[in-house]
């Protein structure tokens, strides 16, 4: 079992490791794996599963970039402070270590923001189903 599995369905860290829809925790939010670096910034429209919006607005993820910015700063002083002084690496190397980790990982972070921004504005809703029902009656 992987570390990420001890994070159990209904917590919104669930939605945000697993890259899955935050009010069903079912559909995923994109069409690709990330490490296969294809289609690196695609993402589906709406929840193939339940059909909650992935833009519940234009312009939705202009705040997912504060997000990004701050888990590539951190990330970043981190990369660097290990292999500077952790490994008393010379600062260029430090910075050049940061970029292939950095250029490795981007796609990560981009899904990563996207996918804390949208658990952040969407309530997981286990029940959708019923609801959806009721709606419609
Ligand atoms: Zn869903």
């Amino acid at each position: 079992m992987s570390p990420m599995g001890l994070i159990s369905k209904g917590s919104k860290m669930y939605s945000i490791l697993h890259f899955k829809c935050p009010r069903c925790q079912e559909g995923d939010l994109y069409p690709t794996a990330t490490f296969s670096f294809r289609k690196p910034f695609d993402m589906y429209k709406e929840c193939p599963v339940c059909g909650q919006s992935y833009e519940p607005e234009p312009g939705f993820y202009y705040g997912a970039m504060f997000i990004s910015y701050i888990i590539t700063g951190w990330f970043s002083l981190a990369v660097v402070a290990f292999f500077r002084w952790g490994l008393h690496w010379s600062l260029l190397h430090s910075f050049l270590m940061l970029f292939v980790i950095g250029g490795l990982l981007f796609v990560y972070f981009y899904r990563l923001s996207r996918a804390i921004w949208l658990t952040m504005n969407v309530r997981y809703e286990p029940d959708w189903k019923q609801q959806e029902k009721s709606a419609a009656s």
